[in-house]
């Protein structure tokens, strides 16, 4: 994590095994990457033609395990996975690198110890600061490599995250940002917030609560509004 920058184009991994993936959107090619050193599994999810040359549309989407799989709505992890493989699937071209840093690199355990603090009145950037960790520990070094092994030098980058992109261009990769706000909800208007205001998220000022965002059901509604703070630290 706190490599020096030119170490980060030295970056490993290997392309280890592949294999057809059904979604309901799609059926991507789903790839699997070991990291050399730290031994993180890392995955691609690939459409399409996309090593032609022409720039690809793309989402770098790290892993947020409350968010993709336990449909929390603490933060919009999940609402941006699902709409990045739909928007790769409406155009039939594209690839998603899924990438193992729960939490902005803070790990499983830590996040929710930051969602503890978060229900005693921190925000999600106070929550990490309060644990001894830096607003966001993601690397984006090793998406170098496994662009690369596709043939991909080019990104039309669905994504809110200057941090990102600036990543990427010290990573000799052209990038183009695409939009990619994902519904506000009562229960991540808080963390929205503070994604724009203390981490520079490209984000619409005050987004408006949306009722039906397409994670929110009634007993998830129930369940987060016992909650004693709306504010959330996925990442
Ligand atoms: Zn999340």
């Amino acid at each position: 994590m706190s490599s020096p920058q030119p170490a980060q184009h030295n970056a490993a991994i290997d392309h280890v095994a592949s294999c057809a993936l059904p979604t309901p959107w799609a059926t991507f090619q789903l790839h699997a990457f070991l990291e050399q050193g730290s031994g993180k599994e890392h995955l691609a999810l690939t459409l399409g033609e996309i090593g032609d040359g022409q720039p690809v549309l793309a989402r770098l989407h790290s892993e947020c395990l409350t968010g993709d799989a336990l449909f929390s709505l603490r933060c919009d992890c999940g609402a941006q996975l699902e709409s990045a493989l739909r928007q790769i699937a409406k155009e039939g071209r594209g690839v998603l690198l899924y990438l193992r840093q729960e939490g902005r690199g803070i790990g499983l355990v830590n996040k929710i110890r930051a969602y503890g603090l978060q229900e005693s009145g921190a925000d999600t950037v106070e929550a990490n600061h309060q644990l001894g960790f830096a607003d966001d520990l993601r690397n984006y070094a090793i998406c170098a490599p496994m662009l690369r092994h596709f043939g991909i030098r080019s990104l039309r980058l669905m994504t809110n995250n200057p941090r990102k992109i600036d990543a990427l261009k010290t990573l000799d990769i052209d990038v183009e940002r695409i939009e990619h706000v994902a519904s506000s909800t009562r229960f991540n208007a808080r963390y929205l917030a503070t994604k724009a205001s203390k981490l520079g998220h490209l984000l619409p000022q005050a987004p408006a609560h949306s009722s039906d965002a397409s994670h929110t059901s009634e007993a998830s509604e129930a369940a987060a509004a016992s909650l004693k703070s709306d504010d959330h630290a996925g990442a």
